[in-house]
């Protein structure tokens, strides 16, 4: 992600910040400048002390939801004075230093029977890379911690050998900057770029699929890398030999080293998990309170983490200490949502009928306003009906990297409150999604 994408994000979660707090908008928001994301914690550059005052008494949680919604993660506010954080917009910053969520570590992951052996092959490898499992390939359904555990792998392996070159990025990136190197006739430079690094990761490399010309390319990185000792890390979905059209050497190579799973939690771990994540956050969470969640929310880890966060919201906008009959509310319609799974596919199905338009549309570079919006709104309402992440929703819509449908999901939000026709349109295509009629 470039410097620029995250002022994108820092200036999103400003204007978000505005339309949920529109009475102290005016008079407060207008000189504070967002300037930094990291370690889950948002820094916000005040003017003055009385600013700083006033905005930790009044609009702390409307900033929190902001950051929130925007990031999809809880984070915390930090008010600062404004000369001392600001983006220096020349500073070069590696593409981890960049991934949003700095909480992913090995301390911040519970171990269970489920990961224990993604965890302990993911630890092997930041400890000697290239020296024991190569390639490592990580596979697992959505949102049980594939992600966390290679992000893991990065901040510890960059701890313990400063010069190591990591390249980290999701299919989708290295998918994007191969096609960008064609069109701008730089393959060379994409290539040196990618041959010559000491660890490559890749998350979710099942969108490899059906991109020819990618898949060539990769199959030669793999090469370069393997023949040189490097390591190579993978994530998927699903077992090498079950990606879709996935070459067989490459199917084979993914086989080399380890192939490790990641199960659904255990109860045990579950309960571990949300303790965890509340006291990341500093949240006052009860034993009984997290075995209520971890019973009621099963799915994957992803949701729990969202029943923590709409927990979270509704404690601080009602200012009700956090008890069961609390938690009961705020995760009612979580629970009703994950009931019926609602797949990308059933989204898409119900949008490109709507507007009468195909899927290989959505799929395609197409930047008209009549095949854009559709594309928009699909991301918009899987980022809220599915547990997919940003970069699987961009996966499944022709490959876009994740900031792109953290934009869509945005812009589309901003225009549900501000549009009542676009709010009618989006509550009848969420109806037809989740209550589909039956033939
Ligand atoms: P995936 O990449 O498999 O879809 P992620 O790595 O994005 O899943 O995980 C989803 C969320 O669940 C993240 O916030 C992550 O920190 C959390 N998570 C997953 N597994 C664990 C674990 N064992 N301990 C703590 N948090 C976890
Ligand atoms: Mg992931």
């Amino acid at each position: 992600m470039t410097t620029h994408e995250v002022e994108d994000i820092l200036t999103d979660i400003l204007e978000r910040a505005k339309v949920l707090d529109p009475a102290n908008a005016r008079k407060w928001f207008e000189k504070l400048t967002v300037c930094r994301l990291e370690g889950g914690s948002l820094g916000i550059s005040c003017p003055d002390e009385a600013t700083i005052h006033f905005l930790q008494e009044n609009c702390k949680s409307s900033f929190t939801r902001a950051a929130q919604q925007v990031t999809g993660h809880l984070v915390t506010i930090d008010f600062n004075l404004e000369q001392h954080k600001k983006i220096d917009k020349t500073s070069k910053l590696s593409p981890h230093e960049l991934k949003l969520h700095p909480d992913y570590t090995f301390d911040n992951f519970v171990v269970g029977p489920s990961n224990r052996l993604a965890h302990a092959s993911c630890i092997a490898v930041s400890q000697s890379p290239g020296k024991t499992y190569n390639p490592l390939f990580i596979y697992g359904s959505s949102g049980l911690g594939k992600t966390h555990l290679l992000r893991a792998v990065c901040f510890e392996a960059q701890k313990r050998y400063e010069n190591l070159v990591i390249q980290f990025l999701s299919c989708e990136e290295f998918v994007n900057k191969f096609i960008r190197a064609i069109e701008e006739g730089n393959l060379a430079g994409f290539q040196s770029q990618f041959r010559t690094v000491d660890m490559l990761i890749i998350d979710d490399i099942q969108f490899l699929r059906e991109r020819e010309h990618s898949q060539e390319e990769f199959f030669h990185t793999f090469n370069a890398l393997y023949n040189n000792g490097k390591q190579i890390i993978l994530s998927a979905d699903c077992p090498p030999g079950k990606i879709p059209s996935l070459e067989a050497r490459l199917i084979s190579r993914f086989n080399w080293g380890l192939v490790a799973r990641i199960d659904p939690p255990s109860y045990e771990t579950r309960v571990a998990i949300i303790q965890k994540k509340a006291h990341l956050r500093g949240l006052e969470i009860s034993d009984d309170i997290a075995e209520y969640i971890a019973r009621k929310v099963q799915a994957n880890i992803r949701e729990l983490e969202g029943a923590l966060t709409t927990l979270y919201a509704v404690a601080t906008t009602t200012t009700k200490p956090i008890d069961i009959e609390l938690a009961q509310t705020a995760l009612e319609g979580q629970i009703k949502a994950s009931i019926r799974h609602i797949s990308i596919t059933d989204i898409i199905e119900v949008v490109t009928q709507h507007f009468d338009v195909r899927l290989a549309d959505l799929q395609s570079k197409k930047r008209s306003q009549s095949i854009t919006e559709p594309r928009q709104i699909c991301m918009f309402l899987a980022r809220n009906l599915t547990k997919h992440s940003l970069e699987e929703i961009g996966g499944h819509l022709g490959g876009r990297d994740h900031t792109t449908v953290m934009h869509a999901c945005n812009k589309i939000s901003l225009a549900n409150e501000s549009d009542p026709k676009m709010n009618a349109l989006l509550n009848d295509l969420t109806k037809q999604i989740t209550n589909p009629v039956k033939i």
